[in-house]
C-alpha cells in the first residue's frame, strides 16, 4: 500500500474549501469552525445561540423543524417531538426496551435485531434520518454565518459508540450532505481542545470526565506518535445534571410538605420546580445560597445542603473512574492530566471531587459545552492540512466490506482507518437449510455494491443445515501494514472455516481512489435513500417469509379466522413490497408483527422465535 497523506485519503479535493467540527449531543449540537486568526471558534448564526438543542418536530405536513423552535413541542405535541435520538443511534430495540419510558414518542418494535425506527405522524423514521435533520440544521447554519458551502465535517461520537453506532453517525452525516472525514472521540476531542496530543513527540496518559445533563462517562486515552488510542471507557447513560435537578425538586418538596401524589399530576407545577431547580443549582456554581419562590412555595438552598444533596451521585461517577483506572491497569498516578467535558462539571463540587479523586488540578478553561466541537475543528484543520503537525500515515484510502442482502455494502472497515487493522462482523442465513453462503468483497464508498469495486468472492462451504437465523457467521478483516486484506469466514456453530488473501490497492490509482470519493460525494444522498428502501424491503421480505412458515409449522395453534387474518395482512405486506414503497411496507411490517406478536408468544417455539432474529446474507 502507498503511503498516503491525510489530504488525499480523506478526499479532500478543495484545499482550502472549509471543514467543520460538529459535536452531535444527547441534548445540544454544536458546530465549530478555525477562525481566521487560527482559533477554534463555534460558530452563533446570528445570535440564535451557540447550542442547537439536539430535537427533531414534525408538523402535519410531515416537515421538521430543528432546535430550539422544536423544544417548544417537547410539551404540546411529545409525540411528534424527537429528543435524545442519539441513544437511539445505531441501536436495536432490545438495546433500548428497558428505557422505553424515557421516549414520549414511539419507537418501533419490530421483533428481530435490526434497528429501531420511530413513529411522528404516520411517517417512520430512523434515527440516522433525524440526526441527519440536526446536521442539516447546523450545516445550513454554519452555511449562513461562514457565507460558504460547508460540505465536509468531522463528526465525535462517545468512545464507547460501537461500530453500528459510529456507522449510523456516519450515514446521518451523508444523508445531511456532509462528507464525514472522519468520527472522532469525543475525549479525543476534548484533548485536542486543550492541546494535548498535538505535540507528535509528546506522551502522555489522559482522563476525560464528561459530566452533561443526562449521561456521564469517563475515557482513559494514551496519546503516542499523536496517535490517540482509548485505553479503557466506563460510564452510565442515564446520569447527570438532571438528576441533581430531581435531587433539589424532592428536596423542596419535602421542604414544603408539598403532596406528591397531587403534584405529580400537575404537569405544568411539576415543570416549573424542575426549571427553579436547575436555575438553583446553576447559580450555586458561583453562589452560595438560592433563595426564590414559586407563588407560596419555598425555593431555598444553600450550597452546602446542596452538595449533600448530589453527593451520591457525584461519588457513582468517581466509582466509573474507580472502574475505568483498573480496566486500563493504571493507577491514578500514572494519569498526567485530566479533562473536564459537559456543562455539569461547571458545579464546584464535581472539580474539587474530580480533582481530589485524581491527585491534580484538572484542565477546565474552556468552556465544558463547547470544548468537543472545538476539538472536533481542530481534527477539521488537521485533515484540511493547515497545520505543519499534520500527520502522515498509513491509512485505507477506501472502505472495505461485504455484499449484504439486496446488493447493500456492510462496510467492515471504514475508509482512513489506519493501518494494520482488524475488525470482524457477525451474520447469520436468510433461509432455512442454506448449506453455503457467498462472501463478496468490496471496496469504496457507495452504499451499493454494484457501484463499488469488487475485490474478491468465495463461498463459506459445508455450514451444516439449520433453520434460517441459526448460524453464526463471523466474517473478520485483517488488513496489515503492507496492505493485504485477509478476509476470514466462520461458522461458530460448526467450526467451519474459509480464508482468502487479497491486496486491495492492486491496480487502484490515485485517481481512481479520488473519483470513487467524488462520487460517493454526489450520489451520497440518493444512495443512502436507496439504502433504506433496500433495508426496509428486506425485512419486509424476512418478516412475509417468517409469518408463513409459521402459519405452516404452528397453524394447529391459532383459529381459522386468525390465520386468515395474518394472511391478509401478509398479502397487504407483499403489495407494499411490490410498490416499493419504504414507509408503506414499514407500516405494514410493524401492522403484521403487532397482530402476529401474541400467537408467537403463545406458541414460544425457541427455534422459530430465534429464526426470525438476525441480520442475514442473501443467496
Ligand atoms: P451538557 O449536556 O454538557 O450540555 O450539560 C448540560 C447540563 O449542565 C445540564 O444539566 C445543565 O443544568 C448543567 N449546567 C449548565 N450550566 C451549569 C452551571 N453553571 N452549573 C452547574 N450545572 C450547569
Amino acid at each position: 500500500m502507498a503511503k498516503i497523506s491525510i489530504n488525499l485519503a480523506t478526499g479532500s479535493l478543495q484545499q482550502e474549501e472549509i471543514i467543520v467540527g460538529i459535536d452531535l449531543g444527547t441534548t445540544n449540537s454544536l458546530v465549530a469552525f478555525i477562525n481566521p486568526d487560527k482559533n477554534p471558534q463555534v460558530i452563533n448564526d446570528t445570535g440564535k445561540g451557540l447550542l442547537v438543542p439536539s430535537v427533531v418536530h414534525f408538523n402535519a405536513k410531515g416537515d421538521a423543524l430543528v432546535g430550539n423552535e422544536a423544544k417548544d413541542f417537547l410539551i404540546t405535541d411529545p409525540a411528534n417531538t424527537i429528543f435524545s435520538v442519539k441513544r437511539l443511534l445505531g441501536r436495536s430495540y432490545k438495546d433500548v426496551a428497558g428505557h422505553q419510558d424515557t421516549f414520549s414518542y414511539k419507537i418501533i418494535d419490530d421483533e428481530n435485531d435490526s434497528l429501531v425506527k420511530i413513529k411522528a405522524g404516520d411517517k417512520f423514521y430512523t434515527p440516522i434520518e433525524l440526526s441527519a435533520e440536526i446536521l442539516k440544521e447546523l450545516k445550513a447554519r454554519a452555511e449562513h454565518a461562514l457565507k460558504t458551502p460547508v460540505n465536509r465535517a468531522v463528526i465525535t461520537v462517545p468512545a464507547y459508540f460501537n461500530d453500528s453506532q459510529r456507522q449510523a453517525t456516519r450515514d446521518a452525516g451523508r444523508l445531511a450532505g456532509l462528507d464525514v472525514l472522519r468520527i472522532v472521540n469525543e475525549p479525543t476531542a476534548a484533548s485536542l481542545a486543550y492541546g494535548l496530543g498535538l505535540d507528535p513527540n509528546q506522551q502522555k496518559t489522559i482522563a476525560v470526565y464528561d459530566l452533561g445533563g443526562g449521561t456521564f462517562d469517563v475515557s482513559i486515552l494514551s496519546i503516542q506518535n499523536g496517535i490517540f488510542e482509548v485505553l479503557s471507557t466506563n460510564g452510565n447513560t442515564f446520569l447527570g445534571g438532571d438528576d441533581f435537578d430531581r435531587s433539589i425538586v424532592h428536596y423542596w418538596i419535602e421542604k414544603n410538605k408539598l403532596d406528591a401524589a397531587a403534584l405529580a399530576q400537575d404537569s405544568g407545577l411539576m415543570q416549573s420546580l424542575r426549571l427553579k431547580a436547575e436555575e438553583a443549582k446553576k447559580a450555586l456554581s458561583s453562589q452560595n445560597l438560592f433563595n426564590e419562590q414559586i407563588g407560596d412555595i419555598w425555593c431555598t438552598l444553600d450550597k452546602q445542603t446542596f452538595e449533600e444533596l448530589i453527593a451520591a451521585k457525584v461519588a457513582e461517577t468517581l466509582n466509573s473512574c474507580k472502574q475505568a483506572l483498573a480496566d486500563s491497569k493504571l493507577t491514578v498516578a500514572e494519569i498526567d492530566e485530566v479533562v473536564l467535558v459537559g456543562g455539569s462539571t461547571r458545579t464546584p463540587y464535581v472539580k474539587a471531587q474530580v480533582a481530589e479523586f485524581f491527585g491534580r488540578p484538572p484542565h477546565d478553561q474552556i468552556n465544558p459545552d463547547e470544548v468537543v466541537a472545538l476539538g472536533a475543528a481542530i481534527q477539521a484543520d488537521i485533515l484540511a492540512g493547515n497545520r505543519s503537525d499534520i500527520l502522515l500515515l498509513d491509512v485505507t484510502p477506501l472502505s472495505l466490506g461485504i455484499e449484504t442482502m439486496g446488493g447493500l455494502m456492510d462496510v467492515i472497515i471504514p475508509r482512513n482507518a489506519k493501518v494494520p487493522t482488524k475488525a470482524g462482523r457477525q451474520y447469520t442465513t436468510s433461509i432455512d437449510g442454506q448449506v453455503n453462503m457467498k462472501i463478496s468483497v468490496f471496496q469504496g464508498e457507495r452504499d451499493l455494491v454494484q457501484e463499488n469495486r469488487k475485490l474478491a468472492e468465495f463461498d463459506l462451504k459445508g455450514i451444516p443445515a439449520m433453520p434460517a437465523g441459526l448460524p453464526k457467521v463471523d466474517i473478520n478483516f485483517m488488513l496489515n501494514a503492507d496492505g493485504i486484506l485477509t478476509v476470514q469466514a466462520i461458522e461458530l456453530r460448526s467450526g467451519v472455516k474459509q480464508e482468502i488473501d487479497i491486496t486491495p490497492s492492486y491496480g487502484l490509482t490515485d485517481d481512481t481512489v479520488e473519483k470513487m470519493l467524488i462520487d460517493s460525494i454526489t450520489h451520497a444522498k440518493s444512495d443512502v435513500a436507496q439504502r433504506m428502501l433496500i433495508e426496509a424491503r428486506s425485512e419486509g421480505e424476512q418478516l412475509a417469509y417468517t409469518a408463513e412458515r409459521f402459519i405452516e409449522k404452528h397453524g394447529s395453534f391459532l383459529t381459522p379466522e386468525e390465520i386468515s387474518d395474518t394472511k391478509t395482512h401478509i398479502e397487504a405486506l407483499k403489495q407494499a413490497l411490490a410498490k416499493a414503497e419504504k414507509d408503506e411496507i414499514l407500516k405494514k411490517a410493524d401492522e403484521l408483527n403487532e397482530f402476529t406478536r401474541p400467537f408467537a408468544e403463545r406458541v414460544m417455539d425457541v427455534a422459530v422465535s430465534s429464526a426470525m432474529k438476525g441480520k442475514s446474507i442473501d443467496k
